[in-house]
């Protein structure tokens, strides 16, 4: 299987949860940003993620009755860096506690410090390093030279403990396909990780480096991506890799994935700021969501992101056997 059993089934679970009481909208994964501390300044990230204050953290018992009140199933913890957040492993008991899966999403640079002896492997907790090449253009894009070979270094030993571990690849316009077939014929064959997801990037708002992808150079980049989806064990379903090439469309689901950070709520998307609040129904009710389905709005244009489209491919399949048996064939051949 491409993903536990656990995990499909709870998502299962969520679905038929919420199409019981008639629910059209509802959130499949949390982005929780404990933190905006990071030990690193990576030339695609926002500044006020590598600029952020420790002591402006959430507090755990914040972070969970966030997770309480958006109910979704899986929570990717990231910031930030997660590793560096002081509770980290209160606020993992806290969510396996819920039942919920967590992805910690990180740059594995503290894990040995941190996590290995103090969070034990647990089957709802996955380790999603942050990989975007092989070293030269990873530590490029990290801005820190040593940092590629530390995180491999950390997902060795994380397999060697027993940690489930993923990666997670973002593509700029200065991608070289040809190296990130590289880079998956490495994790796959040399680390052995458990999945590789992989997504275009796009332009965070305070972000100025001209290095996010057009949605032409999305398109052309994600046709070469989606021959190696055949050889390689991704975690981007096969119909959300034919949107990214352009072979097929869907309306945005940014209620899918809901991000709170240290300032609330973020609303309408994981991509845009427009609104904070740590109020639930505030940020759930006032959000226009029909209009960001739509794509209309002008921000909206080259955006391809998983984080608003993976869960538009799972809403879709209901209406195409052909997709759905697609979908249960692609994730037993795992
Ligand atoms: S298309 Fe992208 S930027 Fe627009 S609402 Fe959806 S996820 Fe956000």
């Amino acid at each position: 299987m491409r993903f536990p059993t656990h995990i499909v089934t709870d998502m299962i679970k969520l679905q038929v949860r919420n199409a019981l009481r008639r629910k059209k909208r509802f959130p499949f994964v949390m982005m929780l940003e404990p933190l905006w501390t990071c030990n690193l300044a990576c030339i695609g990230c926002s500044v006020e993620r590598h600029t952020g204050k420790l002591k402006d953290r959430l507090p755990v018992d914040v972070c969970l009755r966030a997770v309480d009140d958006c109910g979704a199933a899986a929570v990717s913890i990231c910031g930030g860096e997660p590793t560096i957040y002081p509770e980290l492993d209160e606020l993992v008991d806290g969510i396996i506690a819920r039942k919920r899966h967590i992805y910690l999403c990180t740059n594995a640079l503290l894990l040995e410090k941190n996590v290995f002896g103090v969070i034990p492997p647990h089957r709802r907790l996955t380790i999603n390093v942050h990989l975007d090449g092989m070293r030269d253009t990873h530590d490029f894009v990290v801005d820190r030279p040593g940092v590629f070979d530390t995180a491999v270094e950390m997902m060795r030993e994380a397999k060697r403990l027993g940690y489930h571990v993923i990666t997670n690849t973002t593509v700029f316009k200065e991608t070289d396909i040809e190296e990130i077939e590289e880079l998956f014929t490495f994790l796959a064959d040399d680390i052995d990780v458990d999945g590789m997801l992989i997504s275009p990037g796009y332009q965070y708002e305070s972000v100025e480096q001209d290095i996010f992808l057009t949605r032409n150079d999305i398109e052309a980049k994600f046709k070469r991506i989606l021959q190696l989806s055949r050889r390689f064990r991704l975690q981007s379903t096969p119909m959300f890799l034919e949107f990214a090439a352009g072979l097929r469309e869907y309306s945005c689901s940014p209620w899918s994935t809901v991000t709170f950070t240290p300032m609330g709520w973020k609303g309408p998307c994981y991509l845009i700021q427009k609104t904070h609040t740590f109020d639930w129904e505030e940020f759930w009710n006032g959000t226009d969501w029909e209009y960001w389905e739509s794509r209309r709005d002008p921000l909206c244009q080259n955006c391809k992101m998983h984080s608003g489209f993976e869960a538009s491919v799972v809403m879709e399949l209901r209406k195409n056997p052909t997709d759905m048996y697609r979908m249960v064939k692609w994730n037993l051949a795992g």
